[in-house]
């Protein structure tokens, strides 16, 4: 049989993450694989789609719609899981609220209520991440490590989301040592949250360059796209 590119490097991915959970004791259940599809077009998540993978990650919310739309009317039975993973602006939180099932990227109250608020009666409770940042100054996105518990803390009351846990894109950072390091200092604030009694079980840590630190520092959601979908040529606006 002759396998789409796609469907072979989904394949490939997965066997990576199946060996990565394995050299760390955990299960192959306990970690989602995210497809970043974000730069492609519908017909490259339908082709992933094909080969079994039912999770989408995208950052552009024009981008994100337009695609969701594309696929819902090529399948329209089929339950995809479509994640926010970009930057949020605040007049933009009504098409996320109503068109996607996780947001990753959640740092800020306003954002946090303007998507409860918007989330439609019909759909289930919104799946949050809050956004860290882990790298310090050399970074501008996330909640400070200092002021993620009373964030979360107020997250967690909003009636129309359903907090799960953390997310972080740590500085790119070739040395396995240290990318773990940083995925650590997520797991630790984590970890921390969940002893004061704050209800999370999501880490959505790790891409395709640091994807097997991640796994060993306990992320339950890797978020790929390169590794499936090949290197991005354009960036939108
Ligand atoms: C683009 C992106 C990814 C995927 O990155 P790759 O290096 O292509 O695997 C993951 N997470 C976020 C937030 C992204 O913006």
């Amino acid at each position: 049989m002759i396998m789409s590119t796609i469907a072979y490097n989904l394949q490939a991915v997965d066997a990576s993450i199946d060996a990565a959970v394995k050299a760390c004791g955990r299960a192959r259940d306990e970690v989602l694989l995210l497809a970043v599809s974000k730069t492609f077009p519908a017909d490259a998540v339908l082709e992933a789609i094909a080969a079994g993978q039912t999770a989408f990650g995208e950052n552009y919310l024009q981008e994100a719609l337009d695609k969701i739309a594309a696929v819902s009317a090529v399948l329209p039975q089929r339950q995809i899981a479509w994640h926010f993973i970009g930057p949020i602006q605040s007049n933009k939180t009504r098409p996320i609220a109503a068109s996607f099932d996780w947001v990753h990227t959640v740092e800020r109250l306003k954002i946090a209520e303007r998507l409860s608020e918007q989330r439609p009666a019909d759909s289930a409770p919104l799946n949050i991440c809050i956004q860290v940042n882990i790298s310090g100054e050399a970074s501008k996105s996330g909640v400070s490590p200092a002021d993620l518990p009373e964030l979360a803390r107020r997250v967690a009351l909003l009636p129309r989301l359903r907090l799960r846990g953390l997310m972080a894109i740590p500085e790119p950072e070739p040395d396995a040592a240290r990318q773990r390091a940083a995925f650590a200092r997520l797991r630790a604030l984590y970890q921390a949250l969940r002893a004061d009694g704050i209800a999370l079980d999501t880490l959505s840590m790790g891409m395709s360059a640091d994807m097997n630190a991640a796994i060993a520092e306990g992320a339950t959601i890797v978020r790929i796209g390169t590794a499936i979908f090949g290197a991005r040529t354009y960036q939108p606006q």
